[in-house]
């Protein structure tokens, strides 16, 4: 197949299709694998809005234009294993000259000196074409879907369930706000807890698409409907999603009127940007999206002063009991900036629940079938399984993910993984496609909501025992690690989860395509990536991550 009908057929903006099967169209499976993922960031089973290239997480996109997505393509197609290609904010630069164990695909998004580093100056070079927001498996391209954040979330309920209501969510109220690409994950994470969710979106396209791909179980307009549906099954004790279109702020003023304080509350709309994410509270979606392009002055000032009310309610509801924690929007902040002194009376997320498990160099490990078979997955699953057979919450976990998870998009799974336990499972991955268990190579790779790949002070680094939540030199040797070590692409981001200005964070993908070559590659990536974890957070002190250290024998 030549470029123009490869383009037809699968990139045909907005129209885009990752290929499936074992034949390759590129040179080799190291620039196959990058091509067919950046095509299925795009898919409009996995993208919330393909037509602008958006993919998920606000406007998160995987290539700077159409023409780029195209040049990405035309470069990755003829592409050999001796050079690697350069991509500034979703455009494609040039090639270098590299070797085959080195990365084929070098990538920077949104990356800004630090004293320019906000959404004013970012949006004005965004207007002149200059850049793009990465998000961060956006631009990186390995963003699977909302099942992407799926497991992250229900180790936070999960969590929470054991911290505060001795592991028991029956009976149980979460409610939250937002059910776009990620945040359409906190239904389904909630009833796989055994909770009962009342989540609040503001564009009923969005909680559609959960119904479509079974993330959530029923929608509603009415207010008064979703609180009957919601007591009902709470008060029966069953695991039922709500999904109702409104303003999350309006929605929590109603329900303290009505002295209905869930159990737990968070929110993930995306208020990591007040200009192009959050909607205002006043207005209907339609006049706050005409706002936006009239007036985005006004539009800001609005959006900071709705998260104020909005923040305004959570701490009510704090107080009046409800276990209330940020999930990694930055709302507090943007809160804070609209008037709510006491925005960060609540904790985040991760110093609540999660950093834990980043002192175990865990962190969300994925994987996706290039061939596009489910088969290869349900495989997958079944062989890790196999591997760490005493890992009863694992085992429990892919169960569930098999019978519940819709694959959006090529076939994927995630799964938490720890130091020691990435590599393994990536050897296992890459003997499978050696001795066609598969039906074609896999690639690995992560989120960046991770334990060593980020600097983000008011998420993953909130609170750090030793202050060092802004130093951003950790996700840069993240970079650097990853590099070295052979991912088959890197990336650097600026400003993912909770907007510019706020983090700076690393990225890494790698292929196993049954070679000799990709099992000493993948050895090296899957050790030092979760080793990063462990010397991050051993170095701020934690102390399970000082005897990590020694465990696994990480050594100056
Ligand atoms: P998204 O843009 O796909 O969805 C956000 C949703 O919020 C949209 O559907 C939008 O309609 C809704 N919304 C905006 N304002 C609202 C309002 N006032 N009331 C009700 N609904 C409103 O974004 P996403 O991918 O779901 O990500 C959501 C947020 O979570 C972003 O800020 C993102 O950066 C952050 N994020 C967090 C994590 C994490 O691990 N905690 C991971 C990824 C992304």
């Amino acid at each position: 197949m030549n470029y123009s009908e490869f383009i037809k057929k699968y990139a045909n903006h907005p129209h885009y299709k990752a290929p499936r099967g074992s034949i390759i169209h590129a040179k080799s499976w190291q620039t196959e694998a990058p091509l067919r993922m950046l095509l299925n960031n795009l898919d409009a089973e996995v993208a919330e809005d393909p037509a602008n290239l958006i993919v998920y997480g606000g406007t998160g996109q995987a290539a700077r234009n159409p023409e780029a997505v195209k040049e990405i393509i035309r470069i990755l197609l003829e592409m050999d294993e001796n050079h690697s290609l350069l991509v500034q904010s979703g455009k494609p630069i040039g090639l270098i000259r590299s070797h085959p164990l080195a990365p084929r695909v070098l990538i920077a998004n949104s990356n800004l000196v630090p004293a320019w580093a906000t959404w004013e100056h970012f949006e004005e070079l965004k207007s002149r074409g200059l850049m793009m927001y990465g998000q961060m498996t956006a631009g990186s391209w390995i963003y699977i879907g909302s099942q992407g954040i799926l497991q992250g979330t229900f180790e936070t309920f999960v969590e929470c369930g054991r911290k505060y209501f001795n592991s028991d969510l029956k009976h149980k109220l979460i409610v939250s706000g937002g059910i776009g690409g990620m945040s359409g994950a906190q239904p389904l994470a909630a009833t796989m807890t055994g909770a009962t969710y009342l989540g609040v979106d503001v564009d009923p396209e969005r909680i559609k698409k959960r119904l479509e791909t079974h993330y959530i179980d029923k929608m509603t307009f009415d207010y008064n409907e979703a609180v009957k549906w919601t007591l009902e099954a709470k008060e029966r004790g069953e695991a039922v999603s709500i999904g109702l279109v409104g303003d999350i702020g309006d929605v929590l003023e109603k329900l303290l009127n009505d002295n209905i304080i869930p159990e737990i509350l968070t929110d993930q709309t995306s208020a990591h940007d007040p200009l192009n994410g959050y909607v205002p509270n006043g207005f209907s979606l339609e006049e706050a999206l005409e706002l936006r392009k009239t007036n985005p002055i006004l539009y800001k000032e609005k959006s900071l002063k709705s998260m104020a009310r909005h923040v305004g309610f959570m701490l009510e509801m704090q107080k009046r009991g409800s276990i209330t924690f940020d999930y990694g929007n930055n709302l507090r902040e943007f809160a804070r900036q609209g008037g709510e002194e006491h925005a960060y009376d609540y904790d985040g997320f991760v110093p609540k629940f999660i950093r834990p498990l980043f002192c175990d160099g865990k962190g969300p490990f994925r994987w996706v079938a290039l061939s596009g078979d489910p088969e290869d997955i349900f495989t997958t699953d079944r062989e890790l399984m196999k591997l760490f057979p005493e890992n009863e919450h694992l085992i429990k976990w892919l169960t569930e993910a098999q019978e519940k998870v819709d694959f959006q998009g090529l076939p994927s799974r995630i799964c938490w993984l720890g130091m020691g336990e990435r590599e393994k499972a990536g050897l296992l991955f890459n003997q499978l496609v050696r001795e066609g268990k598969v039906k074609a190579p896999i690639v690995i790779g992560r989120d960046h909501l991770d334990c060593g790949s980020v600097a983000s002070p008011n998420r993953e680094t909130e609170g750090m025992l030793d202050g060092s939540d802004a130093v951003s030199d950790w996700p840069l040797l993240n970079l650097m690690a990853n590099t070295s070590g052979g991912a088959t692409w890197v990336s650097f981001h600026h400003g993912g989860g909770v907007g510019i200005g706020y983090s700076q964070h690393a990225g890494m993908v790698i292929v196993a395509d049954g070679t000799n070559r990709a099992a000493e590659n993948l050895s090296r990536v899957l050790f030092n990536d979760p080793a990063m974890g462990i010397y991050r957070h051993a170095d701020a002190g934690y102390k399970t991550a000082i005897e990590n250290r020694k465990k696994f024998d990480l050594n100056t």
